[in-house]
């Protein structure tokens, strides 16, 4: 896939906030999405489509080739999820493992930032072989920690702030704020949720 010059979404807010206390609407649906390739598609459904925003694709390629570099081949697993697509995974969840299971591991439609077209969760292959159980000793995720904000990304859901965040640490899912944001919360190590408090005051 060719990215456009002219893709860029103006206006688009990077930083935007989305949790279970800042909800997108059902309707939500962000401008300047497009279709990936990716080798991989979510492993929850394999007709899903990975999707998202342009700018964010050509940030996480870069990071991708710069990965390389180093030895580690990373992928997006899941990008872009619908409020309907969200809504999905939830109630399967909460029918085959319980209504109390999906709310601690799940994130409700509306409360989850794939839905802005701006997160990513990432696998990675070693010796042709795809990785699919991350975890924070992974050398991939080590080098993600350490480089993810050059490329405007950030850990969304860190361990030990679990309680600001409202999600359990998941080393594998990374958004994308901006260079600029992303150097301040890595600089800070601060959450998204701290970021937008620090901005109030
Ligand atoms: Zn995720």
């Amino acid at each position: 896939m060719l990215l456009r010059k002219d893709a860029k979404v103006e206006n688009m807010d990077y930083t935007i906030l989305v949790n279970k206390e800042h909800l997108l609407l059902c309707d939500y649906v962000p401008e300047g999405l497009v279709e990936i390739n990716e080798p991989m598609g979510s492993k929850l459904d394999k007709t899903y489509v990975n999707r998202l925003n342009s700018e964010v694709y050509a940030a996480f390629k870069q990071m991708q080739k710069d990965a390389l570099k180093v030895g580690y081949e990373i992928f997006i697993d899941s990008s872009y999820r619908s409020y309907g697509y969200q809504d999905r995974i939830f109630n399967d969840v909460a029918l085959k493992k319980g209504t109390e299971y999906a709310e601690r591991f799940v994130a409700m439609p509306g409360a989850s930032e794939h839905q802005t077209g701006l997160a990513i969760d990432i696998i990675y292959r070693r010796n042709s072989e795809m990785i699919e159980e991350q975890t924070e000793d992974d050398a991939e995720i080590k080098w993600l920690c350490e480089n993810a904000h050059k490329y405007g990304f950030i850990l969304r859901y860190p361990k030990g702030k679990e309680k600001i965040t409202g999600f359990n640490f998941e080393p594998w899912h990374f958004r994308y704020v901006g260079k600029i944001p992303a150097e301040k919360i890595f600089a800070q190590n601060i959450t998204l949720e701290e970021y937008h408090e620090l901005l109030k005051i």
